[in-house]
């Protein structure tokens, strides 16, 4: 296993190039995700410098939580079941899957403070994918206006798996293009300025078409 320093170094760098390619400035998150690794492995990621880490599931988070008190942050990347929203909501500190009603309303009546969501949007519209399209985000974003413990800070898409880097860029073009219509809305608990994209396969695509957060579990910690 490579030392998560190198990985981390090199990807810090790959991200350098990327933004210099397209001529951007935005600042880009990692965030490691830990999903598949254990606990020794997570510190490491700490220890290398990283502080949004990422998990799937609520068991692992929780089992994570329980042996790491660094002051890290906590991203729930992925689908959220409406009745484990107890078991974690308080715990995340963003969530990247909001993807229907039932699970903001559960949201509402679980967390005790504001909690910042991404909308996830199944841009290609596979159908094994989780997420809302363009259209019914667009719909979805506007029922959450009276949802006191909801911000919606941006949207998080997968790109379909594919070699093809053009199927992957327009994946991305069209999450940014939502994003800025969606910030347009000017809904107050919707700044929606952030863009959750980019895993270890295409994570550089995804910074020069406009990334803030990117995903990254195998090519950093695996
Ligand atoms: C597992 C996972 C990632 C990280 O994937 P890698 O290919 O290992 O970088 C990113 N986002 C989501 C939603 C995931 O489930």
């Amino acid at each position: 296993m490579a030392k998560i320093e190198e990985n981390l170094l090199n990807i810090q760098n790959q991200i350098v190039n990327a933004k210099q390619r397209a001529n951007t400035d935005q600042t880009v998150n990692i965030i490691a995700v830990t999903k598949e690794v254990d606990i020794a492995r997570t510190k490491e990621a700490i220890e290398a410098g990283l502080t949004n880490l990422g998990e799937n599931r609520p068991e692992g988070l929780m089992n994570k939580l329980q042996s790491i008190n660094s002051n890290v942050s906590w991203h729930y990347i992925g689908s959220l079941q409406t009745r484990k929203v107890k078991q974690v909501i308080n715990d995340i500190d963003y969530l990247h899957s909001l993807d229907r009603l039932s699970l903001a309303e559960e949201i509402e009546k679980r967390a005790t403070k504001a909690v910042k969501c991404f909308i996830q949007v199944n841009v290609s519209g596979e159908e094994s994918k989780h997420g809302l399209t363009k259209q019914q985000a667009l719909d979805f974003v506007k029922q959450l206006e009276q949802f006191s413990k909801i911000i919606v800070v941006g949207l998080m898409t997968m790109a379909p798996f594919t070699e093809d880097e053009t199927v992957i860029r327009q994946v991305f073009k069209q999450l940014k293009q939502l994003q800025q219509e969606m910030s347009q809305l000017n809904i107050p608990n919707v700044p929606c300025t952030e863009l959750s994209m980019g895993m270890s396969n295409d994570y550089e695509i995804a910074v020069e078409e406009g990334a803030t957060f990117v995903r990254i579990g195998t090519a950093l910690v695996g």
